[in-house]
Parts: C-alpha cells; sequence; structure tokens
C-alpha cells in the first residue's frame, strides 16, 4: 500500500542525528501542530535536502506517513532567515523562541496561531532593531495560550488594586505582589510601575500597539528577568506534573500502588538557577 503523503508549511524546531546519515526533524506545522519526522540521508555531503532542513528554517514539507515517524520526502524553503544565522545575538533569541515553543507545547495539537507566532517572532527578531521586546511577546502569547498569564491589575495575595509604585513579581504565587503582601509571599523581585505597564501591554497581545514602545534596557532587563522567571516556573512545573503522571502510570503497572505527590514547586527554586537573578533591578 502507498503510503499517504501530505503537505504542510513548517518551521523547523530543531533536529537531532538518527543513525549514520539520517536526521529527526521537530517541525511546527500549519496543519499539524508540532511533529517529528525523519529526514533520510541529509548528513551525507550530497544531500538535496540538508539545507532545507536547518533549526529556524521555514518551508513547505512534503511528508509520507511512516509506520512511526513521518518521512520527509521534499523541502522547499520559503524563507531560509540568514539574517539569523548571521548574527549570533539574533540567533540565539530565535532559538529560544523555537525552544520555547517547543516545551509548551504537546505532539500533534493543531494550533494555527501558534505557527503564526512564531514565524512572526522570528521575522521580528530577524528585522533587528529591538530583538528582545519581540522575545517578551512571545513568552507572554505563550504563557497566556497555556492559561498561565500573569495576574498584573491586582496583587495576587489580598487582590487590592496595584498602586503605582514598586511592587513585587513573584512567578510561583502567580503574578505582581503588593508592598504589604511581599513578605508573606515570599516575592524578592521588585517590579517597577513602567515594567508592569509594558506587561499589560504585551498581555493585550496587539504587536503594533508594544512596537511602538521604546524600551530602554533597563527596562529591557527588567522584563527579561521577570517573564524568564515566569517561563521557567511554569515548564518546571509543566514537567513535573509530566513526570508525575508517567509516575503514577508505572505505579498502576505494577499493581496499583499510588506513588507520593511531589512537592509544590517554590518559586525559590527557579531562582537559583540564574546566576544574575539575585541582582537588585533599581
Ligand atoms: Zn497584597
Amino acid at each position: 500500500m502507498q503510503p499517504r503523503v501530505y503537505k504542510t508549511p513548517a518551521i523547523v524546531l530543531r533536529q537531532r542525528r538518527l543513525a549514520d546519515a539520517d536526521k529527526i526533524l521537530t517541525l511546527y506545522t500549519a496543519r499539524l501542530g508540532k511533529i517529528e519526522a525523519v529526514a533520510k540521508g541529509v548528513r551525507k555531503s550530497r544531500s538535496r535536502l540538508a539545507g532545507h532542513v536547518e533549526p529556524l528554517s521555514h518551508a513547505v514539507f512534503m511528508l509520507a506517513q511512516g509506520k512511526t515517524l513521518d518521512v520527509v520526502t521534499q523541502v522547499e524553503t520559503t524563507e531560509s532567515f540568514a539574517a539569523l544565522r548571521d548574527d549570533l545575538e539574533a540567533m540565539s533569541r530565535a532559538l529560544y523562541a523555537a525552544e520555547l515553543v517547543d516545551k509548551f507545547t504537546e505532539p500533534r495539537a493543531e494550533n494555527f496561531a501558534l505557527y503564526r507566532l512564531l514565524l512572526d517572532t522570528l521575522r521580528r527578531i530577524a528585522a533587528g532593531a529591538d530583538m528582545d521586546t519581540p522575545l517578551r511577546f512571545h513568552e507572554m502569547a505563550l504563557l497566556t495560550h497555556l492559561g498561565y498569564t500573569p495576574e498584573l491589575d491586582a496583587c495576587v495575595a489580598c487582590r487590592s488594586r496595584l498602586e503605582p509604585v514598586v511592587n513585587f513579581w513573584s512567578a510561583g504565587a502567580g503574578g505582581v505582589v503588593c508592598r504589604d503582601c511581599r513578605v508573606a509571599q515570599h516575592a524578592t523581585r521588585p517590579i517597577s510601575p513602567n515594567a508592569i505597564k509594558l506587561l499589560r501591554l504585551l498581555r493585550h497581545g496587539r504587536w503594533p500597539d508594544v512596537a511602538r514602545i521604546h524600551v530602554d534596557a533597563e527596562l529591557a532587563l527588567e522584563l527579561e528577568r521577570a517573564l524568564g522567571e515566569y517561563v521557567r516556573w511554569v515548564l518546571e512545573r509543566d514537567v513535573r506534573s509530566a513526570a508525575f503522571i508517567d509516575a503514577v502510570r508505572r505505579g498502576a503497572r505494577a499493581g496499583g500502588r499510588r506513588p507520593a505527590e511531589p512537592a509544590a514547586p517554590r518559586e525559590q527554586t527557579v531562582q537559583a538557577d540564574e546566576p544574575s537573578a539575585a541582582l537588585p533591578i533599581d
């Protein structure tokens, strides 16, 4: 029986080696969400596919359905994003954007909006004037997509309206914490009124509004730290829940004994990963 062949635009999120000559590509497709596919022979020097399947390539893929993994039969590059590859600063940001999409999504969950988001983010980074704000927009859009939009209007603990002063930020608590609650909430990261304003604008998800704002270096760093902490906290939580599901599954197979529930993740654990997290913002 002939394998079913299909065609979809996709962005290469990453690739890894398979045997001597092949690679497994992780693609974010317009039609099927995230999939893995085999690119055969791409590690040979005369491969026709090789130049088209590098991470961050945007291309139209022809794929043949396989028993376990689909196989790439043809690729036509739409955008090679040379501007991203020639500049290490741009490249590192673009790879981070791709990695987040990879980590935030399950295989074969179709989501055209996420495909568009990644494509737009790569184009914005490639355009190059401000490479960080597009990443913050990307992070907030992914958080919102997963239902983890941070609280930015009221204190997460006492629900009082936030005063336009320096408040505090806690990924573990779920967003902004007022001065009165900061000790009880272990919120150690100060967050300026301007940062909160910009986070609210990012939350609205309208790029033209965000692009109009001039973000100075200090504010950019503040946002990078705050959203980065939040993203790592959400990912760690997700990874932990995935590990828990696996543990339950193994326990069920081994005779129905239910393993103990893991302790709730603490925000301190997340901060410890980042050497610079202890630096005060102001
Ligand atoms: Zn409060």
